[in-house]
């Protein structure tokens, strides 16, 4: 029978595919089926694993060894070495694999309950708790096994996409599913401008968060037809529905071909003000969907996507050859680079990673540079090499205080030494941006506009902070609202100030690629737009039916208003 969920919409589209349940906590391992044919290939993935977790648990006996470290350690690896070579263990997981036709990770779990089950039974304490050892050497493998392609199940032949289905997802996750022909991801917990979000609109890969059991509910390689645009999920649906869904998806390709029409012509309203249209990426790969909408150039590029699910930090040579390679492609038109926003839901995978009570408030973005300053230089280094070969500008993230900017300032100065040293060539005056994502910032802009080139507003972060909303915590999203008033105040306030001072200001976040949010912007006279590129089009589309002049007073009027009930009324009569 089919039934309907409903969740967040944050990625457009309509997905129509199976299900491949993908599971973070890793014993949670999903079931799928093998086909005949690829029972050795799995039975060989499941030795290989072993092997590799065989490798890593003799270095660590050895390091240990070497540092005359405890023999507890080299006592608990022994324990694992032996238990991979328990026939009770391997060998009852590659049975399972051929008898049940089933994928290695499944079949590990599975004998590995089932050997959990009988360590329950003993009556010796010392002999019960080396059921943990069972479970961690089980956990290595899984690991292993998790980190191959074979994790996806293998590409369908009757045309439809795999969609995946996952409790949650890291923006890392999502940006490792890039190359995989993924249909659609849907997923239990997570908001519209969390980072996994803006990735899969980055990917144009329909997504819909928030579904809370959807994980529970639905089974490996069932069909799923996701409506991001909506945010309906529709479970096993009929012959019907499906029809109806390819029709609807056809009909929302002609309305994007449409708009196609629109790529080359200039964004000027009805009163002739010029209006920047810029794109947001995050790595050289999407820099074609950029040139195909003929954006006048980068706002943002999230380099961070650079850092994140890897286990070693890009040196000055890789950093620097995608920077390069995006300034070449935009062929002279503006870069802006914004420089790493690790940390929060954009961790490094660091094993040695600290608790953070509070991530989103903790060592993020500029303080998270600032306290490596190795790792901060080695991407201005990069950065500022990488300025010869088209117009680079610099951006900070997450600003709140202004000794943020001046220390980034001395560390930039400090890369210019050293390169000037080594004779490398690099663009002497490199401008220099900030972002105003912290309420703080707005709120004492003149210590940003005294010391930067330009800023622009991360709308998706000073919602955020100005609210005490978690962008990614599906419990609190009905609450996350940019038409606040002191959300509209710190973005109105910001812009007029940049005006007055003749700073170039840009809006970054998602509030710039929403046409529910262009005539409010333009009338705070907003003139540059940065979005994820497939907005661009649409956004230029309510650009050209703007009059700014009519819209400024309006939307004055509006920035004075403190009821949210009637911004929102206000707002949505500016179309009118
Ligand atoms: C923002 O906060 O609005 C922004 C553009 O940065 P990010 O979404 O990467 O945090
Ligand atoms: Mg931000």
């Amino acid at each position: 029978m089919p039934f309907t969920i409903h969740g967040l919409p944050v990625s457009q589209g309509i997905a129509i595919g199976h299900v491949h349940l993908v599971s973070h906590a890793l014993l949670e391992v999903s079931h799928y089926h093998v086909a005949e044919r690829h029972i050795k290939g799995e039975i060989t993935r499941l030795d290989e694993a072993v092997a590799t977790v065989q490798g890593e648990l003799v270095g660590l006996k050895a390091s240990a060894t070497a540092g005359q470290a405890h023999s507890e350690v080299g006592a608990f690896v022994d324990l694992q070495l032996m238990m991979l070579e328990d026939p009770m263990l391997v060998e009852a997981a590659r049975v399972l694999i051929a008898e049940r036709r089933c994928n290695a990770e499944w079949a590990l779990v599975q004998q590995m309950e089932h050997l959990v089950e009988q360590f329950e039974q003993i009556e010796d304490p010392y002999l019960r708790e080396r059921k943990a050892d069972v479970v961690q050497v089980v956990e290595r493998i899984v690991k292993v096994l998790l980190g191959q392609p074979g994790n996806l199940p293998p590409k369908r032949r009757d045309g439809l996409g795999t969609v995946v289905v996952a409790h949650d997802l890291s923006p890392a996750d999502t940006i490792g599913f890039r190359d995989h022909n993924i249909a659609g991801f849907v997923t239990d917990v997570g908001g519209p401008t969390s980072h996994t979000a803006i990735v899969a609109r980055s990917l144009s890969i329909p997504a819909v968060v928030g579904l809370h059991h959807i994980r529970h509910l639905v089974e490996e390689d069932e069909l799923l037809i996701i409506d991001g645009t909506r945010g309906v999920v529709i479970v096993d649906p009929d012959e019907h529905i499906v029809e109806e869904y390819r029709l609807r998806r056809t009909e929302l390709g002609i309305e994007k071909s449409k708009l196609n029409r629109l790529k080359d012509t200039r964004a000027t309203t009805l009163d002739g003000e010029d209006v920047i249209l810029l794109a947001n990426i995050e790595g050289p790969k999407d820099v074609t969907q950029v040139r195909a909408v003929n954006a006048d150039g980068v706002g943002l590029y999230r380099t961070e996507f650079l850092f994140i699910g890897r286990d070693s930090l890009p040196d000055e040579e890789e950093q620097y050859e995608a920077y390069r390679a995006v300034l070449k492609a935009m062929g002279g038109k503006p870069v802006t680079i914004r420089t790493f926003d690790v940390g929060a839901d954009k961790a490094l995978n660091n094993t040695e990673a600290r608790f953070e009570p509070n991530p989103a408030l903790g060592l993020r973005a500029v303080r998270y540079s600032l306290s490596e300053p190795k790792m901060f230089l080695t991407q201005l280094r990069a950065l500022l090499r990488a300025s010869v070969h088209g117009d680079l500008r610099i951006m900070i993230p997450m600003l709140a205080h202004s000794h943020e900017i001046d220390q980034t300032l001395m560390l930039i100065e400090k890369a210019k030494a050293e390169l000037r040293a080594e004779k490398l060539k690099f663009e002497e005056k490199l401008p220099v941006g900030g972002m105003v994502e912290v309420p703080a910032a707005a709120l004492a802009l003149g210590m940003f506009i005294r010391r930067l080139s330009f800023l622009s507003i991360g709308t998706n972060d000073l919602i955020q902070y100005t609210l005490a909303i978690d962008r990614s915590d599906e419990a609190v999203v009905h609450l996350y609202d940019p038409l606040h008033p002191a959300v509209l105040k710190l973005i109105g306030g910001t812009i007029q100030a940049g005006a007055r001072f003749g700073l170039p200001v840009s809006v970054c976040g998602e509030m710039a690629g929403d046409p529910a949010y262009t005539l409010l912007l333009l009338g705070m006279g907003l003139r540059n737009f940065s979005m994820h590129p497939g907005n661009i089009l649409e956004i230029k589309q309510q650009v050209l039916r703007a009059d700014v002049g009519e819209l400024a007073p309006r939307v004055q009027r509006i920035l004075k208003m403190d009821e949210q009930s009637k911004v929102r009324e206000a707002v949505a009569r500016l179309g009118s």
